[in-house]
């Protein structure tokens, strides 16, 4: 099944973004747990996340993605920066119980100074806080296109980080297509080949998820500026190739580009019409 929607607002809760999904022709969705400023979240409505299990169920939807507020940073030099990112997410994840079974992103974070070896121990310190045996969502550390003191842009620390989480089987990757880009990682020319690198240092069994962005700007400039489907330095042929290719073509996909919701339609329709028949070439 192609599993492919876009970020929604959340303001309306979680049933209006369920139906607004399905009025642009997708069958998964992505959303902010609360506004970017990372403030206290409203709490969960159970008959609202009801309703919404019963609607995705009867659509058919694939995975849907929590995103964690961008705003927050677990492995910051200042010590309340970190508390705060740990209790901001130990909170969303206590909320996405009540929609069992689906995915919390988030970036994993700027070392803003104290370098990478040292980030890289309190993200893991981070997941090994919040997570716990019973929880039913899955943590995914996605991939970053390296602005900055962002850790993440090499797949060997984000291998590095998952190394050192103890309930491993909690969290996975998000690779989303414009950070890797960006990242330096040549998707355009040589998808197989990154795939192939992303299988020897994280393993492609932990990648449960793709961010679909082209990219304003050209592999390796480390900038992070989606840019709208085939407009970009990916373009559309890469697009197609990533969308059939038989590692990625189960993996939810959701869309993170500049558009207003007629324009998440209208990728989400090429999309659709670029999806190829399973073995076809
Ligand atoms: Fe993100
Ligand atoms: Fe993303
Ligand atoms: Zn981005």
């Amino acid at each position: 099944m192609f599993t492919i929607g876009c970020h929604l607002s959340s303001t309306g809760g979680f049933l209006a973004m369920g139906e607004c999904a399905i009025s642009l022709g997708a069958n998964t969705f992505q959303f902010f747990t609360r506004n970017p400023r990372g403030s206290r979240a409203k709490p969960v409505d159970p008959a609202d996340a009801e309703a919404l299990i019963n609607l995705m169920k009867e659509n058919r939807f694939g995975t849907i993605l929590a995103h964690a507020p961008y705003t927050i940073n677990p492995c910051s030099k200042t010590e309340r920066t970190r508390e705060f990112a740990r209790e901001t997410m130990a909170d969303d994840l206590l909320r996405m119980e009540s929609l069992p079974g689906n995915f919390y992103n988030f970036h994993p974070g700027s070392h803003t100074g104290q370098g990478i070896d040292a980030g890289i121990e309190e993200i893991a310190d981070t997941l090994n806080c919040i997570l716990s045996e019973e929880q039913h969502t899955t943590v995914l550390l996605e991939t970053m296109a390296g602005k900055g003191t962002e850790i993440g842009s090499r797949f060997e620390e984000l291998a590095a980080i998952i190394d050192r989480v103890k309930l491993k089987n909690h969290v996975g990757i998000c690779m989303d297509t414009c950070h890797v880009s960006d990242a330096g990682y040549d998707i355009i020319h040589h998808l197989d080949d990154v795939l192939d690198e992303f299988d020897s240092v994280i393993g492609l069994g932990r990648l449960k998820a793709l961010h679909l962005n082209d990219s304003k700007n050209p592999p390796g400039s480390h900038k992070d500026r989606h840019e709208k489907i085939g407009r970009g330095a990916i373009g559309q042929e890469a697009f197609r190739r990533i969308i059939n290719h038989e590692t990625l073509r189960d993996l939810p996909c959701f869309l993170e580009t500049p558009n207003e919701l007629p324009g998440y339609a209208e990728e989400i329709r090429m999309l659709r019409e670029m999806r190829e028949e399973q073995g076809a070439k």
